[in-house]
């Protein structure tokens, strides 16, 4: 709640995380992104208690474990971490990587656990091995059984995937979602792929210069942000200048809902969505490239200024005549070429 982290003190204190508030529930995985230098480690740093906070509080289970006069020790609160460069100890075979941090239990339970996390990662079968006989997909999978073997009430992952390449990358995502909720965790994970949040978090939030612009779900996020940063850095699309006019004749854009003057032609607005507009307002219209189509009945005309190959679909800049430019995204069974001209609705 409210929590801001300095560095430095006094007038020169730089404040890179600036009254954070968000809440995860036991059993939910969240996500926070946004921009390198954002404040996102930080953050994280301070849920572990590696790091003292200048304002707020932070608990969990109900207690509290970071106030700017006290933090409870990281040992003690249970949390569990995760970073990006594996860190597994090079001299150990798997199977005492994953029990180091369990030398308070008997043999017999420590071998069982040890079994048990390996198992739920899907690498039973290498509990023998050296860290350097595994790829670094493997060698993220085992970290994640570290961490999750002390049954940490929260497990913090800081960029988990970033050193591996991306098609790992995506399909690791996918696999620690289904490992996390088969162990039933509560985790906290910080990239800077959006694509990585979406394929793993329940919640997610967007940050920016230590601000948290909104924490929400993968689909609120996308189809409602917040603030004009996160409508610009989640997803394609762009922003439209766009103006408001009232429906009816009583000049009131809140009773009869109202029209909007777009660069792609007009657009009802229900009263809802009018209301707390005035007539005449400029505003903004986010148009995700996935809500723009080609349809050859259409009166509206645009001219394809660039293609970007994304596999089963391309990202295509097109030039409205007015100049606008806007983002459609199609199959790329049908490719578009730079400088045709096509039609679109929206
Ligand atoms: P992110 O993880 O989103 O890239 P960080 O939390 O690492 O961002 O950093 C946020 C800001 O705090 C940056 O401006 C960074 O330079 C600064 N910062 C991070 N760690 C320290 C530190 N130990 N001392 C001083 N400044 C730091
Ligand atoms: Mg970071």
């Amino acid at each position: 709640e409210h929590v801001a982290v300095e560095y430095g003190k006094g007038p020169q204190a730089h404040r890179a995380v600036d009254g954070v508030s968000l809440a995860l529930a036991t059993g939910e995985i969240g996500a926070l992104i946004g921009p390198s230098g954002c404040g996102k480690s930080s953050l994280l740093r301070a849920i572990a208690g590696l790091q003292a906070i200048a304002q707020g509080q932070i608990s969990s289970g109900g207690q509290i474990i970071s106030t700017p006069a006290d933090i409870t020790a990281p040992e003690v609160r249970g949390v569990g971490m995760v970073f990006q460069d594996y860190a597994l100890f090079p001299h150990m075979s798997i199977a005492r990587n994953v029990g180091f941090g369990l030398a308070h239990l008997p043999r017999p339970a420590r071998q069982e656990r040890i079994a048990e996390v390996l198992q739920l990662v899907g690498m039973a079968d290498l509990a023998g091995r050296m860290p350097h006989e595994l790829s670094g997909g493997q060698q993220q999978r085992v970290a994640l059984a570290r961490a999750l073997a002390r049954k940490p009430s929260v497990l913090l992952l800081d960029e988990p995937f970033s050193s591996l390449d991306a098609a790992m990358r995506e399909k690791l995502a996918q696999e620690v979602r289904s490992i996390l909720k088969a162990a039933g965790s509560t985790a906290l994970v910080v990239t800077h792929d959006q694509h990585e949040a979406f394929a793993m978090a329940d919640r997610i939030g967007v940050m920016q210069a230590g601000r948290l612009e909104q924490w929400d779900s993968p689909y609120q996020l996308y189809h409602q942000p917040a603030t004009r940063f996160v409508a610009e850095f989640v997803g394609d699309g762009v922003l439209l200048p766009v103006q408001l006019q009232a429906a009816g004749a009583t000049g009131e854009a809140g009773a009869a809902g109202a029209l909007l003057q777009t660069p792609l032609g007009e657009l009802t607005l229900s009263p809802q969505q009018a209301a707390g507009h005035a007539p005449g307002q400029a505003l903004s219209l986010l148009l995700r490239a996935d809500e723009l189509v080609l349809d050859a009945a259409s009166p509206l005309q645009a001219t394809v200024s660039q293609v970007q190959f994304r596999g089963g679909w391309q990202l295509c800049s097109l030039q409205l005549a007015c100049g606008q430019s806007v983002l459609l995204q199609t199959s790329s069974l049908r490719p578009l070429q730079v400088g045709q001209s096509v039609q679109i609705a929206a």
